[in-house]
């Protein structure tokens, strides 16, 4: 797991628009849902799970561990958000954490319980949308005698989790989820075989195509001057969190063999162990001698208009993505993607369709799929429409919150007749 950057926090509450306590049955039948995110730090999950609760039928409200961006982006869109002040030892965890801090973690999350299964009793539903949500759920659900539904966003393997930390989601899972919705099969795949043995369904994360209208060539114009980026060059961009396994460096380590090629890279360090890794790509840029060809943007909230900008949406994680969110947005933006050829990216991207597929962390090999696609304009231009049109169909939005919404009925429904009140 990672820790988000510390930083003071005060508990905020925001009680504009607490539970109906007489709803269940109404909003389309929709369960009443409980939410729950340890994170304030606007990642990936965190920003799907915006998607949803803004979507959901039903009454809901959202319980955080921690303030931050994402408390502030629910609470400006007047969704009923609380935050508890997580305790400090809870919040320091690292996903390589050894069982000194997975003791003191554990002491830290057993103080969330009570507070998470009192906000549970006015809900029909505990929704998970991490793992150190999903541990106090999985406690709480058992309190509260609530069913627990575990939002999976993480490949348990150990690329990317210690054993330990892979043994404490695995176990929580099998004792106190009640189902387990994965963001992709290789998600739900590293679950069985890290032993979890949770009901389980894949159900991919959905993106709104109303947000990325095509824009104006004088408005791309005006984006690439407040970026500093020259109009008349190639660009390539990626649009992550600045972390290693993002592979910004694989995009750095390609632009010598791609003359003229510039790097866009719109994102920041989210998380504690990341905060060096900015300094580290700008000193790799200076050693390759790319320097000038190479942007940061910093965080950004207008990906579907940068992403225009750009005339290559690049994903280049060097461990396999859970899913992979940003690809596609590239072909919902109508920009040709490369992806690495890995995890959940394998399940979005036909390679030579609708994008192009290259190895985890091969830069030679990614400088050869962009120079292919920046000297075969009309391919390039085929494989992104055709990548629009796949990302309109398979991802879109209403059709996540739709089978999200059924699940969460279908679990509620199963258990009032396991456990009639
Ligand atoms: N993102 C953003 N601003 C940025 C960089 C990224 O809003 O400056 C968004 C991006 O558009 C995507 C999400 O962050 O929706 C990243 O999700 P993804 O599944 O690609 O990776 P994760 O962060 O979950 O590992």
């Amino acid at each position: 797991m990672t820790t988000p950057l510390s930083k003071t926090v005060e508990p905020t509450v925001s009680d504009s628009l607490p539970f109906s306590p007489d709803s269940i049955g109404s909003s389309l039948n929709a369960p009443r849902v409980l939410f729950l995110d340890h994170t304030g730090a606007l990642g990936g999950a965190e920003l799907y799970l915006l998607d949803l609760v803004r979507q959901y039928p039903g009454d809901c409200r959202v319980l955080l561990f921690d303030d931050g961006p994402f408390a502030t982006r629910l609470e400006n869109e007047n969704i009923s958000t609380r935050v508890l002040q997580g305790s400090s030892q809870l919040l320091n965890v690292r996903k390589d954490g050894g069982i000194g801090t997975a003791l003191t973690a554990s002491l830290g999350l057993l103080q969330l319980v009570g507070p998470v299964a009192r906000e549970a009793q006015n809900a029909d539903v505990i929704f998970a949308n991490s793992q150190k949500a999903a541990i106090v759920a999985s406690l709480a659900g058992h309190w509260a005698r609530r069913p627990v539904v575990w939002s999976l966003h993480d490949i348990l393997t150990a690329d990317h989790f210690s054993r330990l930390n892979r043994w404490a989601a695995v176990t929580a899972a099998n004792w106190g989820v009640t189902h387990l919705l994965a963001n992709s099969k290789a998600t739900e795949d590293a679950f069985k075989t890290s032993g979890g043995r949770t009901p389980s369904t894949v159900v991919y994360n959905g993106i709104d195509a109303d947000d990325f209208p095509p824009l104006a060539p004088d408005r791309i114009q005006s984006l690439r001057m407040e970026l500093d980026v020259p109009l008349n060059v190639p660009v390539a961009g990626v649009f992550s969190r600045l972390a290693p396994w993002k592979g910004q460096a694989v995009l750095l380590q390609a632009l010598p063999a791609v003359p003229d090629l510039h790097a866009l890279f719109v994102g920041d360090a989210l998380f504690d162990g990341d905060t060096q890794y900015v300094d580290e790509l700008k000193s790799l840029a200076r050693d390759l001698g790319v320097v000038d060809r190479v942007h940061f943007a910093g965080f950004r909230s207008d990906i579907p208009a940068l992403m225009q900008a750009v005339d290559v949406v690049a994903h280049t994680s060097t461990s396999p993505e859970p899913f992979g969110r940003v690809i596609v947005e590239g072909m919902l933006a109508k920009r040709p993607v490369v992806a690495t050829r890995a995890g959940g990216a394998m399940e979005i991207v036909t390679h030579g369709r609708t994008g192009l597929l290259v190895s985890a962390g091969d830069a030679s090999e990614l400088g050869r799929a962009l120079s292919h696609l920046l000297s075969h304009p009309e391919a390039a231009e085929r494989m992104a429409a055709a990548g629009h049109a796949d990302a309109r169909e398979r991802f879109a939005l209403d059709g996540m919150v739709q089978s999200i919404s059924d699940l969460l009925r279908r679990v509620v429904d199963e258990e009032t007749e396991l456990n009639p009140k």
